[in-house]
């Protein structure tokens, strides 16, 4: 049985510890919230105190939390994982983070011999409670191989992306791609509509044509011709515009500083961002919709 410490139980970690504990995983759960710890106790967890007290005797540490920031004090301060896990402790960050932050920490905990590996998740917390998110694994192989049997607790799709911080990479580079994808389908069905052309007709056409892609087929921004799309329940997440928004930046923040243009990527960022000062940001992030055809 796999000692395993979970920090973070948020929304997504809650689930997630929570499945580790069914999986048969010796689990220690704390977080800065004593509500959500309780919930993790509910769920088959131990109570964790402090961020030392559940690592000390972990084999593995998993961290859920909300931003780099976060991970690089939860890790890396005196109070944190690096200073108080056992010797030979793996760890396993799958916030969602900027890459050089991921780097960094990684790096820290190689200099204090610890191996550590970036594992960001796709899917949402329905995925998250299934047990059913993909996660992208950045690390050494050999960290990788020793991750997986827990990452399989957690998740369906596991993909090695290679080197630290290159689990990041991915997820950043991935939702980027989903949020221009996602503007440039609401682009299409709203000039349809204007042109006298109505959703489930173009939705035929274009879903087996060239213009198809994953935002039309499974997350169609009109209302209609995909029942299980938050368009047909007034944009109610999902995935909401607000993390959408945060994976934008983060794309965005590693552009420049790797010097890649992406300007689609850069008006992307704009357009959820002006649902976020719209205050409309809690909606899912097809609800872009409604910034596109002036509904919003
Ligand atoms: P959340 O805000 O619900 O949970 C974060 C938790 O971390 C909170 O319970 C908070 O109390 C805890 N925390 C913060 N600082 C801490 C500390 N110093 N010590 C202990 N606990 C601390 O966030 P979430 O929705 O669970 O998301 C977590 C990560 O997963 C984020 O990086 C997010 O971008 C990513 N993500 C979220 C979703 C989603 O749909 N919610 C999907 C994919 C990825």
């Amino acid at each position: 049985m796999t000692k395993i410490a979970f920090i973070g139980l948020g929304n997504m970690g809650g689930p997630m510890a929570a499945n580790l504990a069914k999986a048969g995983h010796d689990v220690t759960a704390t977080d800065l919230s004593i509500g959500a710890i309780d919930r993790a106790v509910e769920a088959g967890c131990k109570r964790g105190d402090t961020v030392a007290d559940a690592v000390k005797d972990a084999d593995i540490v998993v961290t859920m939390l909300p931003a780099g920031a976060h991970v690089r004090s939860v890790y890396t301060e005196s109070y944190g994982v690096i200073g108080n896990a056992k010797a030979g402790a793996l760890f396993i960050d799958s916030s969602t983070i900027d890459v050089d932050s991921a780097r960094a920490v990684s790096g820290v905990a190689s200099e204090k011999g610890f191996a550590m590996v970036d594992a960001p998740v796709s899917g949402g917390v329905a995925a998250a409670t299934a047990g059913a998110l993909t996660f992208m694994v950045g690390g050494a192989d050999e960290a990788f191989q020793q991750a997986r049997p827990v990452l399989e607790g957690m998740g369906k799709n596991i993909f090695h992306a290679g080197a630290a911080g290159n689990g990041q990479v991915a997820k950043i580079c991935n939702n980027m791609l989903l949020g221009i994808s996602m503007i440039g389908t609401c682009e299409a069905f709203n000039l349809a509509e204007k042109l006298g052309l109505d959703a489930q007709t173009f939705f035929d056409i274009s879903s087996t044509a060239s213009g198809q892609s994953w935002s039309m087929t499974s997350y169609c921004p009109a209302p209609g011709p995909v029942p299980s799309a938050p368009s047909n329940r007034d944009y109610q997440p999902g995935f909401a515009a607000a993390m959408m928004l945060k994976d934008m930046r983060l794309a965005q923040e590693a552009a420049h500083k790797a010097k890649a243009a992406t300007p689609l990527g850069a008006q992307a960022e704009a357009l959820y961002a002006l649902m976020e000062s719209a205050g409309k940001d809690d909606l899912d992030f097809s609800g872009v919709m409604k910034l596109i055809n002036g509904r919003l």
